[in-house]
C-alpha cells in the first residue's frame, strides 16, 4: 500500500469515526437509563480520545454495536499511526486490499477472522 492510499483510508475512517460518535452519543441519551445518560454527559465533557477509557468503565460494549465500530475505528487509525495498517492484528499478513475498501476497519485476515469467530461461539 503506497502513502496516497493509506491517506484514503485515513480520511475514510476519520469520517466514520465522527458520524458513528455523533450516533452513540445519541444513542445514549435515547437509552433513557441511568448510567447511559451519565455516560452521555461524562463523554460530552471530554476530548474524544477519552471515550473509549470512560465508556468501558460504565458499558459493556457487547451491548452497543455503535461503541465496537467506534473502538474498531479507533484501532485502525492507531494503526496507521503506528505504520501497522494493512496488516493482520494476529498474524501480520497483508490484508488484502479490496476488503480493507470495503471496511477499512478491518483488523484480520480472512483465517484468523475464522479462527476468532469459532472462539467467540465457543
Ligand atoms: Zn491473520
Amino acid at each position: 500500500m503506497n502513502a496516497n492510499q493509506t491517506k484514503d483510508f485515513q480520511s475514510k475512517l476519520k469520517i466514520e469515526l465522527d458520524s458513528v460518535r455523533c450516533e452513540f452519543l445519541n444513542e445514549l441519551k435515547d437509552a433513557q437509563h441511568e448510567f447511559t445518560g451519565e455516560l452521555a454527559s461524562m463523554l460530552e465533557n471530554s476530548t474524544p480520545g477519552e471515550w473509549i477509557d470512560l465508556a468501558v468503565t460504565k458499558i459493556n460494549p457487547n451491548q452497543f454495536p455503535r461503541f465496537q465500530r467506534l473502538m474498531e475505528l479507533e484501532a485502525a487509525l492507531c494503526q496507521i499511526d503506528i505504520g501497522q495498517f494493512g496488516y493482520c492484528c494476529d498474524c501480520e499478513t497483508k490484508l488484502d486490499l479490496l476488503e480493507l475498501s470495503k471496511d477499512p476497519a478491518k483488523q484480520r485476515c480472512p483465517v484468523c477472522e475464522e479462527k476468532k469467530r469459532k472462539k467467540l461461539q465457543n
